[in-house]
């Protein structure tokens, strides 16, 4: 006798018909057939083409246009077919975040959040609030404090008093820690442990801690304290949360750009029992350690993991290359300048590494066919960064520079030549948080920074991406910001950092999905709905289909769809 039933089987994979012969089971793929839609193709060049039905078979597109009945003449028999009726809502392939932290994005979602804070008074009450509401937690553990709130100031004795336990709070941008004085005893800081090689533990004229922690010293000192604090269940935890809140937020698949063997031991884990759910190809952190020695050990265990888990032989699970962080961030005067930074001390911002550690690493990276990303925020760092990539010569392996905030003009020109891509996040441009750049690099810096479409205009590739969880992972706020340069964050604030002019609409969606899959060699299977790619995809609510900016502000996911299987529904 013959069973039919229909099994939406395992989370990934494409929905199945299965027959049942007697005791004999067979699976038998299933066509899903989207009707009465806008389908946005997404392909890069090619603005807004849209078709009315899609079919998925296998968890691949099998077809796109507006006459799937007649083209697919499978589809009229009707039974192994699965009918979606879009309504008229608008699909576009699912984003891809092309930079982010997504350990440490699963764990700020727990924690206290003062990104609307705006000075000590509100940071205190919202701290002090959050204590009472969770009087079992070992420690306070807070998120999303803007440096320019407290007048850059931060110091163990204006939050001691709020609670006995130790409290840890993150700077918006993860390259700074503020902690109380129990905080700083926790983790065993004190006037005799000495400053990372990269990294500040901020010190009164006693030599005494004051609970600023800066720089490499947060990536070496603070992060490995909280993570070795958790427990197994509570990474998992993490990465769980994070999976989900990237789901409903429209992605299927991340660029990882921290990752270090404690969180890809984790992992592995998931993906081996098949609960990542999640496409992730991630650059290994190299850390300085003072010697060339000690970096090249690091690329080299890299290396080892990237012959496992590389683009052929696992995609959606893999080491793309490595990541280094070259300087700080304009906020805390750590983004490395070739001019001084205009408040006192008026310093120009330290390289994190010796220049030619940083050769040493690229090149031996660049050998083993990594792609290399690196973290350049000041016009000196993306200099360097740039002739050390340029000296590596064509390698088409798709190297990246990440955030580019403030790039020389001419420096600007160089990346498209050299076949650099520009890794940016739009939403660190929201002028709502750039109110100190004026004073802290003055008019004309401000000028050329975060020169998006120069990079576009000549010739570079952009990936768009969010770095959460240092800004909001949300979308549609970050392509909003990309193409206004208005706040996402405040719509009554009117300023704008500069008067460049942002990219085309069509543009930061191109960046966000297509642009983002060509920096980790993911274009060929996604980024764009084209036949015989996989089908990823997001169906969206709200948005206008002039594409007004503002509309933007209002779009919602309702689904989204990864191997052709629905993995989030609003
Ligand atoms: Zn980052």
């Amino acid at each position: 006798m013959l069973q039919l039933a229909v099994a939406l089987s395992g989370l990934l994979l494409p929905p199945t018909v299965e027959l049942v012969y007697g005791n004999k089971q067979v699976l038998i793929k299933m066509r899903t057939f989207f009707e009465n839609g806008t389908i946005y193709h997404g392909r890069y060049a090619a603005a807004f083409e849209t078709c009315t039905n899609m079919v998925i078979n296998d968890g691949l597109i099998e077809y796109l246009g507006n006459d799937a009945g007649r083209r697919i003449p499978h589809l009229s028999n009707g039974e192994r077919v699965q009918k979606v009726d879009l309504k008229g809502r608008s699909v576009f392939p699912a984003f891809i975040d092309a930079h982010m932290h997504l350990l440490q994005f699963g764990a700020s979602l727990v924690k206290v959040g003062l990104d609307d804070c705006r000075n000590l008074d509100e940071i205190r009450d919202t701290i002090s609030k959050a204590a009472k509401r969770n009087p079992d937690g070992q420690r306070i553990l807070c998120r999303g404090w803007r440096q320019p709130s407290t007048n850059r100031k931060a110091l163990a004795s204006m939050i001691d008093d709020i609670d006995p336990r130790p409290i840890f709070i993150d700077a918006d941008d993860l390259h700074s820690e503020w902690c109380s004085s129990s905080a700083l005893r926790e983790m065993g800081i004190t006037r005799d442990s000495p400053d990372p090689v990269d990294g500040v533990i901020h010190r009164d004229k006693d030599g005494n801690p004051t609970g600023l922690i800066s720089e490499g010293a947060v990536f070496s000192m603070v992060w490995p304290h909280l993570i070795g604090k958790m427990s197994k269940a509570d990474k998992m935890g993490c990465f769980g949360e994070a999976i989900k809140e990237y789901h409903a937020s429209g992605y299927t698949s991340v660029i990882e750009m921290a990752m270090d063997q404690g969180s890809w031991d984790l992992i592995e884990d998931m993906h081996k029992r098949g609960q990542l759910g999640l496409r992730v190809a991630a650059h290994w952190i190299i850390l300085p350690t003072g010697d060339s020695a000690g970096a090249l050990d690091q690329v080299q265990k890299a290396i080892d993991t990237h012959t496992i888990y590389n683009l052929q032989n696992s995609p959606d699970f893999r080491i793309a290359g490595i990541k280094m962080i070259l300087d700080g961030v304009v906020d805390s005067c750590t983004a490395a300048l070739s001019e001084p930074y205009l408040v006192p001390p008026h310093r120009v911002g330290d390289m994190n590494w010796d220049e030619d550690i940083v050769r040493e690493v690229a090149a031996k990276a660049n050998a083993a066919g990594l792609q290399i990303a690196l973290h350049a925020i000041g016009d000196a760092a993306v200099h360097l960064a740039i002739n050390t990539l340029e000296e590596l010569g064509a390698s088409g392996q798709r190297h990246r520079i990440e955030h580019l905030e403030l790039t020389r003009p001419e420096d600007a020109k160089r990346l498209g030549k050299l076949g650099i891509t520009a890794s940016v996040q739009p939403v660190h441009s929201d002028p709502s948080i750039l109110g100190a750049w004026p004073e802290l690099v003055g008019r004309e810096r401000c000028d050329w920074a975060f020169a998006h479409r120069d990079f576009q205009e000549h010739g570079a590739q952009l990936a768009i991406g969010t770095d959460s969880p240092t800004a909001p992972h949300l979308p549609f706020p970050n392509l909003y910001v990309a193409n206004t340069r208005l706040s996402a964050r405040d719509p009554h604030y009117h300023s704008r950092i500069n008067q460049r002019q942002p990219l085309d609409m069509h543009q930061v969606f191109g960046a966000a999905t297509w642009g983002a899959a060509y920096s980790c060699f993911a274009d060929k299977e996604l980024g764009s709905l084209d036949i015989g790619k996989k089908a990823d995809f997001i169906l969206v609510d709200g948005l206008s289909h002039d594409f007004d900016a503002k509309s933007l502000l209002q779009a919602q996911i309702s689904e989204t769809w990864m191997n052709g299987q629905q993995v989030y529904s609003s």
